[in-house]
C-alpha cells in the first residue's frame, strides 16, 4: 500500500515539487518502504523519534525537522537534520547559528509562518516575518531558503487557499528584497488533504503523512 501510494503522489507532483514524507508515530520499516518507493525527503517532528529511525533508514535520504524544536535538543537536532522547516523566533535561529557552528556546519530553514494568526500555534506572525528575517540573515551558521506554514485546522481544504495564497505573496516579497544569505527556493505547505489546493497557490514542497502511510494510530 505505502509503495502504490508514494508511486501515486510522486506521479501526480509537477516537476521541481519535492515531497517530504512525514512520518510522526511511523515504525522505521515503513519509511523503508516508502523510500524504496522513491521518496528522498523525509519530514521528522521529534529529535528521539529521528535518531531511532535514522539508525534504520540511513544517510540516504534528506531528514528535514518539521515539529517544534526545543532549545534543549537543538544540538542533538542540528547532528542529523540536513534542513529545519520551523525556525520562528531569532532565540531559536541563535541556538541553531551556534550549535552548528561547534560542529562546523551550514543549516539550512525555512522560516515557519502562522499564516492563520492563531494564537497558541508555532510560526511567526506574517507582519513580523521581514524583521526576523533581517535578524537571522546576519548568521553566519544559518543559511535561509524559503518558508514553511501549516495554516489553520479547517474542515473544508478550500479555505486554506487565502492562508496559501497570504504565505506566497510573503515568500515572493522577501525574494524580491534580495536580502544577503536569504535564497527563498521553497515554499513548503499543504498537507494530505490540503495539498493539492497549496500547489495551485505555487508550494514547491508538500509534506504529507496519512496519504502515504494511512491514518495515524492513537497513542
Ligand atoms: C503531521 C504533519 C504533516 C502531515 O500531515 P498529514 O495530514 O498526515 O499528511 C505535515 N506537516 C507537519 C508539520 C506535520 O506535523
Amino acid at each position: 500500500m505505502i509503495r502504490k501510494n508514494v508511486c501515486e503522489i510522486l506521479a501526480s507532483l509537477p516537476p521541481g515539487v519535492e515531497l517530504v514524507a512525514a512520518v510522526k508515530q511511523r515504525y522505521p520499516g515503513e519509511i523503508i518502504e516508502a523510500v524504496r518507493a522513491g521518496v528522498s525527503i523525509i519530514g521528522e517532528n521529534y529529535v528521539q523519534e529521528a535518531e531511532e529511525a535514522c539508525a534504520a533508514v540511513g544517510n540516504g535520504v534528506r531528514w528535514h525537522f518539521i515539529g517544534r524544536l526545543q532549545s534543549n535538543k537543538v544540538g542533538r537536532a542540528v547532528r542529523i537534520f540536513d534542513m529545519i522547516q520551523t525556525v520562528d523566533s531569532l532565540s531559536l535561529a541563535a541556538e541553531i547559528d551556534e550549535k552548528c557552528r561547534q560542529i562546523g556546519k551550514v543549516m539550512p530553514v525555512l522560516i515557519e509562518v502562522n499564516s492563520g494568526r492563531e494564537k497558541r500555534k508555532s510560526g511567526v506572525l506574517p507582519e513580523s516575518l521581514e524583521h526576523l528575517i533581517e535578524g537571522i540573515c546576519d548568521l553566519h551558521n544559518i543559511n535561509i531558503q524559503g518558508i514553511m506554514t501549516i495554516g489553520p485546522l479547517l474542515e473544508n481544504p478550500d479555505r486554506l487557499r487565502p492562508f496559501f495564497a497570504d504565505t506566497r505573496r510573503l515568500f515572493e516579497q522577501i525574494r524580491d528584497m534580495r536580502l544577503p544569505g536569504v535564497e527563498m527556493r521553497y515554499l513548503s505547505m499543504g498537507m494530505t488533504d490540503s495539498y493539492k489546493i497549496a500547489l495551485e497557490e505555487g508550494a514547491n514542497m508538500v509534506r504529507i503523512g496519512t496519504r502515504i502511510f494511512g491514518e495515524r494510530p492513537e497513542k
